[in-house]
C-alpha cells in the first residue's frame, strides 16, 4: 500500500474535477490549469489505458470523412494535426500513405484524386506535401508486395503518426500538475453525491492505498470514453443513454517478405470498411474493425472472428506472403466512444465530438464529452474548458495551448512526478516495452525487483500485479494461443 496524499490535500472545493485521464481529460487538465481554474484530474488506472491507447495511431485529417460531406470535422483534424506537427515534434511524425485504386472498386482513379484535390485544399496552410497520383506501373515499383491484379493506379498522400498516443496523455499530465493541477492516477470515481440538481461531492477509490477520498468541485466533467454512461449512472438514473460504443481491433506482426514499407490504406474486400497496413513501431499493425459492442469495457480482446476477418484482408492487400495466426505477436482492441444513434452502421457514425452538458438533463454542473479522436483532442479540451469558465461565470482567459510546445518538445528535462506506480504502467505507457515482440515479459522480474524497492510494496502486492499485467498479456494473446 503507498499512501500519495490525505484527506487534507483535497480539503478544498476545484474549479473542476476531471474524470478520466485519457487524451481528452489530460488535455482538458492542462488547458484548464494553464488557464488558471484550480484542477483535480482523476484517471482510475493510468493516463491512456482506455480507448486512447488502442487506436490506430494516426494524425489524420479524416480523409474518410469527405465521402459524409463532413468538411467542418476535416479541416479542423487538419489545422489539429498541423499544430501537434509542430508542438509535439517529438511525438508526432509525417507519414507518407499510399492508397491503392482496383478496377472495380467504389470509388474511381478521378474520385479519388477529386478527394485527395479536396483534402489538399483543406489543407491550403499546411507544412506537408501535397498529394500525387500514381500510374499503375509507378506504383508497383512503389509497392511491390500490394496486389496489383486489376490495379489502375495510387494515390500518395502525407498524414501523421504518433507511435506512442499513451505519451501525449503522459505529458499532458505533466503540463497539467507543472501548472498546478492535483493529477492522480490509479484513482476510481464510485460515487457522485447528486443533491437539488447538483454533484456536490464525488468518492474516489485510491486504488494504490485502497482508501476512498471525497472531494469537491464547483464543475464535474466526464471524460471517461467509453465508460462515460457508467459514470453518468451513478449521478442519475434519468440520464439518457449516450455512448454506442464499436470495438476496433488490431493486429500486430513482425515485417514479413513483401510488407509495406509505406502505410497502405484501403477498404477491406468483404465490407468496403477502411483497412490499414501501417509501418509502426518496428513492425505492422494492421486493423481494423468496426463492431457494435456493449459488453465488458475493462476486459476487451479481438475475437476469432476479428482476427480471421484481419488476416484475409491483409493476404488479399498483400498476397505474396500467407499471413498466418501463428504469426501474429499480439492484438489489442478497444471501443470507440462514439455518440449513441440507433440503427446507424459503425461506419457511418459521426466522429465529431459532443460536449453535453447535463444542465438539459436536471444536473447543473455536470458536462460529458462523447465522440472525438486523438487527432482532435486540444481543439475539445479548448471548446471543454470555454464551455467551464462560462459555467462557472468567469471572465475567459484565452487558451494557449496552440502556442506553447509539449513539454518533451522545448529539450527541457522531464522532472516527472511519479508517474508510474505498477508493472502495466511502466511496461505499456510509460517505457513501451510491452509494445515489443517479446510483450516486455523479459523485464517483468527486474522491473518487480525496482518497484518494490521504490514503493516498498510487499512480494504479494507485486504478485497481484504481475498477475494484472499477465492478464492483460493473456486478452491480447488468447486467441492466438487457441488450436
Ligand atoms: C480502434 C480505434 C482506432 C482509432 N484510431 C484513431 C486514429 O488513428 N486517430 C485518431 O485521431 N483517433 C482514433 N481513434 C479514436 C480515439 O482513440 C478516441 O477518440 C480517443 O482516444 C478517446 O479518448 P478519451 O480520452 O475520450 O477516452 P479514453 O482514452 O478511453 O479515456 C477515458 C479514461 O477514463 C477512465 N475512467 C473510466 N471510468 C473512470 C472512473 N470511474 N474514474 C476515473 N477514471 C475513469 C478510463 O480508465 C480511461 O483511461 C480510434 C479509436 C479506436 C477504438
Amino acid at each position: 500500500m503507498i499512501n500519495r496524499f490525505t484527506q487534507s490535500d483535497l480539503n478544498k472545493e476545484f474549479d473542476v474535477i476531471i474524470i478520466g485521464g485519457g487524451i481528452n481529460g489530460c488535455g482538458i487538465a492542462r488547458d484548464a490549469a494553464l488557464r488558471g481554474l484550480s484542477v483535480l484530474l482523476l484517471e482510475k488506472e493510468d493516463f491512456g489505458y482506455g480507448c486512447t491507447s488502442a487506436s490506430t495511431r494516426l494524425i489524420h485529417g479524416g480523409l474518410r470523412y469527405l465521402e459524409y460531406f463532413e468538411f467542418s470535422l476535416v479541416r479542423e483534424s487538419l489545422i489539429e494535426r498541423e499544430l501537434l506537427l509542430k508542438n509535439a515534434s517529438h511525438l508526432v511524425k509525417p507519414i507518407e500513405l499510399c492508397i491503392p485504386i482496383y478496377k472495380n472498386d467504389k470509388r474511381s482513379f478521378f474520385e479519388i484524386k477529386a478527394g485527395m484535390l479536396l483534402y489538399d485544399l483543406l489543407s491550403f496552410d499546411k507544412t506537408l506535401p501535397c498529394h500525387k497520383m500514381m500510374s499503375k506501373e509507378e506504383f508497383i515499383k512503389f509497392e511491390p508486395g500490394v496486389n496489383s491484379d486489376n490495379l489502375v493506379g495510387a494515390a500518395i498522400y502525407y498524414d501523421a503518426q504518433v507511435t506512442y498516443p499513451e505519451r501525449i496523455c503522459v505529458e499532458n499530465a505533466i503540463m497539467a500538475a507543472q501548472a498546478s493541477a492535483m493529477v492522480i492516477n490509479h484513482a476510481e470515481v464510485i460515487t457522485l453525491k447528486n443533491e437539488l440538481r447538483k454533484i456536490t461531492s464525488l468518492t474516489f477509490l485510491d486504488r494504490l492505498s485502497d482508501k476512498q477520498f471525497t472531494v469537491k468541485g464547483k464543475q464535474i466533467i466526464n471524460v471517461s470514453g467509453p465508460w462515460v454512461d457508467k459514470l453518468c449512472s451513478l449521478a442519475s438514473n434519468d440520464i439518457k443513454r449516450k455512448i454506442g460504443g464499436t470495438k476496433g481491433s488490431h493486429i500486430i506482426v513482425n515485417k514479413f517478405p513483401g510488407a509495406p514499407t509505406h502505410a497502405v490504406y484501403s477498404s477491406a474486400k468483404s465490407d468496403n470498411r477502411p483497412f490499414f497496413i501501417i509501418p509502426w513501431n518496428d513492425l505492422i499493425l494492421i486493423g481494423t474493425t468496426d463492431i457494435h459492442y456493449d459488453e465488458d469495457l475493462d476486459s476487451i480482446s479481438a475475437s476469432k472472428s476479428e482476427v480471421d476477418y484481419l488476416l484475409s484482408e491483409a493476404n488479399s492487400l498483400v498476397p505474396g506472403y500467407k499471413l498466418e495466426k501463428k504469426d501474429i505477436l499480439y492484438t489489442y482492441s478497444g471501443i470507440r466512444p462514439l455518440p449513441y444513434i440507433s440503427n446507424t452502421k459503425p461506419g457511418a457514425i459521426t466522429r465529431k465530438h459532443i460536449i453535453f452538458d447535463h444542465k438539459d438533463e436536471g444536473i447543473s454542473n455536470l458536462i460529458s464529452v462523447i465522440g472525438g479522436k486523438l487527432t482532435t483532442y486540444r481543439n475539445l479540451s479548448e471548446q471543454a474548458t470555454d464551455l467551464l469558465f462560462k459555467k462557472l461565470g468567469r471572465k475567459k482567459v484565452e487558451c494557449m495551448t496552440m502556442e506553447i510546445p509539449f513539454i518533451g518538445n522545448q529539450n527541457l528535462c522531464l522532472s516527472e512526478p511519479d508517474y508510474a506506480y505498477t508493472v502495466s504502467d511502466v511496461l505499456l505507457r510509460r517505457s513501451f516495452l510491452g509494445l515489443n515482440p517479446d510483450l516486455g515479459m523479459p523485464s517483468v522480474e527486474k522491473l518487480s525487483n525496482a518497484l518494490k524497492e521504490k514503493y516498498g510494496y510487499s512480494d504479494d502486492e507485486i504478485k497481484k500485479q504481475v498477475d494484472e499485467y499477465e492478464k492483460t498479456v493473456s486478452l491480447r494473446q488468447c486467441l492466438l494461443v487457441e488450436t
